[in-house]
């Protein structure tokens, strides 16, 4: 019998050899006999007597082992699907779309299109933007009815899930803080006369905190994500008013009174990383040590390659020795059960742990879904108002049959592209805005940022590695946690 290695990623951490299987998207340690098998067979099929021999393919320098050893390790490799046969083919990627209708879990509920700053890289309003905010048909506020149809519809289509999940955004989502603030009384309401609990998160630029938002934020528990770029020369650089002014002067002290005030829930800073504004050590330790922040999440910027702030390849890179060193303080504070706040690594890992293997990149279109300001409802809320990704209303219910052809064209397994990657079980060909900004096409993967992917992929693998050796416990935390479905 020939032994072939399957699709697999192999990594070190803690001085141990690991590897990644990606059509199981499962971890595994290898012993050194293990690891001398699996890597032979990467490099070339050969059989259980070839691989006794000591003209081994990979060379001499691999350590030896038993022949014992060698049938233990070839028939455990085989249980998990490391290595097969080297005539069975290997399995291929499924193309099951989910049978409709499946709850939604989040709603994310842009109560404005306006925005009081003039941010100018925002895929809202920048040269980038898909929906017409200013001219389009689109009210610029949500009303107060139209919140309350998005309530009943997410109740309605959440199905059997006890909670349901509703995310304000924007535009500038405090700018209509008087719906935001009636539609959780009525969500309350409702939910409860329906035996549902509903949670609430809302992403903010910080120019509105005022001392009663702070207060019904906190008291309401609302889950809270600001939007900020660093120390104050970072932020000024393009989160500023129209007539060019700084916002970090005014946003600054309304933060950290918010964080005084709200404790019931961790609040986290979302920073946009654009080109030649990557410090982002100094970033997270300005908003994390001076700000008071408990968790800090970095997303590069999304806009067309031209444009002056767009990453270039040796940006992406940059960012990701950045994250790299970021990443290797996280895992010493993690070891010693400090917290640390860099929620990018974080993220990663808990999708690691749970053996996440996407078919699509993100929940846009199936678990998620975006409303816009008159209800229309889209993929999610960077869609939201767009006619070309429309998928029905809050009024007449989900498209099923837009929703299942976005589904259709959308699978990882029609990804060509993607199909050899190690790291699709986590990108699946990443976000369908950035394709759409990047290539006009939600279809197409983001192959502009694979290395940078398979490079932050590769970095979270061995954190998790030398977790799994140094404090398994720390990753115990993820057993129960449901995943949950970032929105930036
Ligand atoms: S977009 Fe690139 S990194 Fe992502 S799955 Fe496809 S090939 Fe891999
Ligand atoms: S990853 Fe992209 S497509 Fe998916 S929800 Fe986020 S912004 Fe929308």
């Amino acid at each position: 019998m020939t032994w072939a290695a399957r699709e697999h990623h192999r990594f070190e951490a803690a001085g141990k050899p690991f590897v990644y299987l990606v059509p199981s998207a499962a971890i595994f340690e290898l012993d050194q006999t293990a690891d001398r098998v699996l890597r032979a067979l990467a490099l070339r099929p050969a059989t259980r007597e070839e691989l006794r021999g000591t003209d081994l393919p990979g060379g001499t320098d691999l350590p030896g082992g038993t022949v014992p050893d060698i049938d233990a390790a070839l028939a455990e490799l085989a249980r998990v699907q490391a290595i097969g046969e080297l005539h069975v083919p290997a399995p291929v990627t499924q193309k099951i779309i989910p049978l409709a209708p499946f709850p939604l879990t989040t709603m994310v509920l842009n109560v404005t299109n306006q925005c009081n700053l003039s941010c100018e890289y925002c895929y809202e309003y920048g040269e980038d933007k898909i929906v017409d905010t200013e001219n389009g048909k689109q009210p610029k506020f949500m009303s107060e009815e139209t919140a309350r149809e998005s309530v009943d519809f997410m109740l309605r289509e959440s199905g059997d899930n006890q909670v349901a999940h509703v995310t304000f955004f924007g535009g500038e989502t405090l700018l209509n803080f008087p719906v935001l603030k009636k539609t959780i009384q009525y969500a309350r309401q409702r939910g409860a006369e329906l035996g549902k609990d509903v949670d609430f998160s809302l992403t903010t630029n910080a120019t509105l905190l005022k001392p009663d938002v702070i207060e019904f934020l906190a008291d309401e528990r609302v889950g809270v994500t600001i939007s900020i770029d660093g120390p104050k020369e970072v932020q000024d650089k393009f989160r500023v008013f129209q007539n060019g002014t700084g916002s970090y002067d005014l946003i600054a002290p309304k933060i950290k009174e918010l964080l005084k005030r709200h404790r019931s829930r961790p609040i986290s800073a979302r920073v946009t990383i654009t080109s030649g504004m990557m410090d982002v050590k100094r970033i997270f330790q300005h908003l994390t040590e001076d700000i008071g922040f408990w968790e800090v999440g970095f997303a590069p910027v999304t806009t067309s390659p031209n444009r002056k702030h767009a990453l270039s390849d040796a940006g992406y890179d940059e960012m990701l020795g950045q994250f790299t060193a970021l990443a290797y303080e996280f895992l010493e504070a993690s070891v010693q059960n400090r917290h640390h706040g860099f929620s990018n690594v974080k993220e990663t890992l808990e999708e690691l742990h749970k053996g996440v293997s996407k078919a699509f990149p993100c929940g846009a279109g199936l678990g998620l879904l975006g409303v816009a300001t008159d209800g229309d409802v889209a993929l999610c809320h960077r869609f939201a108002g767009s006619d070309s990704h429309r998928l029905g209303t809050v009024r007449d219910g989900i498209d099923r049959d837009a929703q299942r052809t976005f589904l259709e064209s959308h699978h990882i397994a029609d990804k060509t592209d993607c199909s050899k990657c190690w790291a699709r079980p986590l990108c699946s060909g990443g976000c369908y805005h950035e394709a759409h900004t990047r290539y006009g096409d939600t279809q197409r993967p983001n192959l502009h940022y694979c290395d940078w992917i398979r490079g932050w992929t590769d970095v979270c693998l061995k954190i998790y590695g030398e977790l799994a050796v140094r404090n398994p416990a720390f990753l115990a935390q993820f057993d129960d946690e449901p995943v949950k479905e970032p929105v930036s």
